[in-house]
């Protein structure tokens, strides 16, 4: 995949994101490997001869997945049927071993969801993109990440990607102690776990309860937050009250209540 480099700063600022565009096609990728990672998590590894070249700069990428086999009531400009499509980041990309790691986080019904829990060796997935990156630099004084289940794997590749002993602070919410994943990274991460124990997903106050109780680090920070829509604008609100600079803040809504296939993101 070629790149096209847009607003790579040219300046010696080392804490301004800038996008990458990429030229996009669709891949048909085979299904490598399944594994249950934690009750509520399986990952998924791609491979086949169509994924190489895929590029990935930005930890919170995203990619789509297409469902071809499921009804779409969804018409293109020509008036077919739109492929049901779900956006998903890619984990972890291994060019050397020509794979690609994603994880589903498990819930209760959805095409994606669905797929992944069926999932065998040999099976095939189309995806599409990244289309673009956002690449957040590192020189922060410390970073922010807060997230539900679908934010693990844009956290874990964040973690994985910081530079060793960057200062790390994340918030995230799983059912039970069983869905912690154990992130690796060489950055100087504190992780808190909050638990649904059982109770409903998507509730905005477990998430906005947490961050209240948690005392921030001094610095300038990069705070980036994910996870079912109006959490994740509660919680932008709760931390621009709380002096986060809007400049440095990315928040959004990976799923919604009620809704299928939805990405909201919250600026100014
Ligand atoms: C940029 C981006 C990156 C993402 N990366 C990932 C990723 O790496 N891994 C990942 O697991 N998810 C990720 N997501 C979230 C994922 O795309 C959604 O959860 C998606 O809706 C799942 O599709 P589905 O077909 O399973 O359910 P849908 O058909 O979309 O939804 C069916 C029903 O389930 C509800 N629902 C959707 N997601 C959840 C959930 N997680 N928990 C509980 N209820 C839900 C919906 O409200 C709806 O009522 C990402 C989303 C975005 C926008």
């Amino acid at each position: 995949m070629s790149q096209t480099a847009t607003a790579e700063p040219k300046h010696s600022d080392h804490r301004t994101p800038y996008r990458v565009r990429h030229d996009t096609r669709r891949r048909r990728l085979v299904v490598q490997d399944v594994r249950k990672l934690t009750p509520h998590m399986t990952r998924v590894t791609l491979g086949g001869d169509e994924l190489a070249g895929f590029v990935s700069l930005g930890f919170d990428d995203h990619i789509k997945l297409f469902f071809p086999e499921v009804a779409s009531d969804e018409r293109d400009v020509n008036g077919e049927p739109k492929p049901v499509s779900r956006d998903y980041t890619p984990r972890r990309y291994d060019a050397a071993a020509n794979i690609l790691e994603i994880d589903f986080a498990l819930h209760e019904a959805g095409p994606a969801t669905q797929w992944a829990e069926q999932a065998r060796p040999g099976d095939v997935l189309n995806i599409g993109g990244p289309r673009g990156s956002l690449v957040i630099p590192t020189g922060f004084d410390w970073h922010l990440l807060i997230g539900d289940d679908t934010a693990l794997p844009a956290i874990g590749r964040r973690l994985a990607e910081l530079p060793r002993n960057a200062r790390a602070v994340v918030l995230a919410e799983v059912d039970t102690a069983a869905d912690e994943i154990p992130f690796e990274h060489a950055a100087d991460a504190s992780i808190t776990w909050v638990h649904r124990n059982g109770a409903e997903i998507g509730s905005p106050h477990r998430l906005a309860e947490a961050l209240r109780a948690l005392e921030l680090p001094r610095g300038d920070y990069y705070a980036w937050v994910a996870c079912e829509s109006l959490t994740a604008k509660a919680l932008r609100t709760q931390l621009v009250e709380r002096g986060a600079n809007p400049k440095w803040l990315r928040a959004a809504g990976y799923w919604r209540r009620g809704a299928a296939a939805v990405h909201d993101t919250y600026n100014d």
